[in-house]
């Protein structure tokens, strides 16, 4: 048992002053330094910054600031959102020594709780990719088997929970970034609705589908780190101003008399024997518990990876277009005239996915084409939203498994990328109908590698299927690499 099993016992022990926060907090540096050479879960550490602040906040105990059930907890963000003084590279080469000088709302939000920033987690480059191979800073490994990816974009801050660096992460998801890498390092990734946490200081992807998440060692965890970050934002038009998570109600568990659609259709083919397996018992947990499961035919999978794909990158090209060399991030020493300053620093700048998608974006939007491919795919998306939605009308939730299969090899598509793409057919969907949803441990598969499941609830109904998570969770309990492989050292 580590203290960074559990945040929310964490924070109780450290209102309770049974552990100082700065003892919290040197767990996770000395556990940092001594196995993350291994697994390269963080761009930076701020050691120092860590424990200034640890300081500064042992002195508030007791006041009513210090209310926050996570109040004094040790926290790792995704290196694609800003913090005030602390690098923030979004895993490239082009940012690699941007200092922002302001922090994104997320952050003053948790930052406001009493919560303490560790370091900057390792990223697939603008978080464009699903293995955090496509960083500049190296790949980050998978905490159950160092060959294999700890998913991606958010990889860091998925193992950096799995390997108990920090008990709770932020991550962003614009495809799956959070769900994903959490399903494949055994641990709990939320994404909640389109406009629930605000964008503003998130670096952006593709604004119409980025989305700030969190990860936990479990659901409670994940959703009371949600429940910190979220809330309206006057710098950012797109959140929403109604009424909060209802995580009293979600956390009775109660799951009793819900229905949920288990599109069967879209598992077939694409998720392998052991993926199927494990969410089928999930299946079996849900109806022992009182839960109607219907199994539904979904349709429309063929199109939901292409719909995805053009949306994104061709958001992406126009977002990355501000990476010049002019205002700030990298500017190339090698030129004569202005082009050749913009080709060069962005030649130089920018790693092979990320210029594979401004190239894509880009046609994709061209006169010529926007027609036959961006606006088909508009269409496409208001397609697949209105079949969601149609479906959450009648159900509390979907379920899904999160990837066809268990995390793969580091380097197994180093020589065609694109077919990576496919690895992501589960969880675009919620994404192109900005509606919330999670990802929860269910079991484990290939070579005994951790499998997730995917709960998909209406917007803004976040309740829902945080307490089908925790039934799923109670039932399955937490899978744990140090009983599968003995490999996680004790505190
Ligand atoms: N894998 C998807 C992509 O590369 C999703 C990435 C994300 O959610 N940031 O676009």
């Amino acid at each position: 048992m580590s203290i960074m099993d559990n945040a929310i016992e964490l924070g109780a022990r450290i209102r309770k002053k049974e552990i100082k926060i700065e003892e919290a907090v040197r767990v996770s540096l000395d556990r940092i330094q001594s196995l993350d050479g291994d697994y390269n879960c963080f761009i930076s550490v701020e050691a120092d910054y860590a424990l200034e602040r640890a300081r500064m906040l042992q002195s508030k105990l007791g006041k009513r600031e210090s209310n926050n059930p996570l109040f004094g907890v040790p926290i790792s963000v995704k290196d694609n959102i800003c913090v005030r003084g602390l690098g923030t590279t979004c895993g490239s080469k082009m940012l690699k020594d941007f200092v922002p000088c302001y922090s994104a709302t997320a952050v003053d939000k948790l930052e406001d709780a009493g919560m303490v920033i560790l370091g900057k987690t390792n990223m697939d480059e603008f978080a464009m990719g699903n293995s955090t191979e496509n960083s500049f800073f190296g790949v980050t490994r998978n905490p159950w088997d160092k060959t294999k990816v700890a998913g991606g974009s958010s990889g860091g801050a998925a193992a950096s929970v799995a390997l108990g660096f920090n008990s709770v992460s932020l991550g962003s998801d614009t495809g799956g970034s959070v769900r994903q890498p959490a399903a494949f390092c055994g641990v709990v990734g939320i994404k909640p609705t389109y406009g629930r946490v605000s964008r503003n200081g998130l670096i952006a992807y593709a604004s119409s589908l980025d989305q700030i998440g969190t990860f936990g060692n479990n659901v409670k965890d994940a959703a009371a780190l949600l429940e910190v970050v979220s809330g309206y934002d006057e710098k950012d038009s797109t959140t929403y101003n109604g009424k909060r998570i209802d995580l009293q109600d979600a956390f009775s568990g109660d799951v009793n008399g819900m229905r949920v659609a288990f599109p069967v259709d879209l598992m077939e083919g694409n998720a392998d024997a052991d993926t199927i397996r494990s969410i089928e018992n999930v299946v079996n947990i849900l109806e022992k518990n009182g839960v109607t499961v219907d199994r539904i035919s979904i349709g429309m999978k063929e199109y939901v990876l292409p719909t995805y794909y053009i949306i994104a990158c061709a958001e992406a090209s126009s977002n990355l277009e501000r990476y010049d060399g002019v205002k700030y991030g990298y500017r190339s020493n090698n030129y004569e005239n202005l082009h050749q300053m913009y080709r060069n620093t962005r030649t130089e700048g920018f790693g092979a996915e990320v210029k594979r998608r401004i190239m894509l974006g880009s046609f994709v939007l061209s006169a010529g084409y926007y027609d036959a491919y961006y606006l088909k795919a508009l269409k496409a998306k208001s397609v697949i939203r209105i079949r969601l939605n149609e479906l959450l009308s009648k159900y509390d939730g979907i379920i899904s498994p999160v990837t066809p299969k268990t995390a793969f090899p580091v380097g197994k598509y180093t020589d065609n990328y694109v077919d990576s793409y496919n690895e992501d057919i589960f969880t675009v969907w919620a994404n192109l109908a900005g509606i919330p949803a999670m990802s929860v441990p269910c079991g484990t598969g290939n070579e005994g590698m951790p499998i997730g499941v995917q709960i998909i609830s209406a917007a803004y109904d976040e309740s829902k299927m945080i307490k089908l998570g925790l039934a799923i969770e109670r039932e399955i309990g937490k899978l744990s690499f140090e009983n599968e492989k003995g490999d996680k050292a004790d505190e």
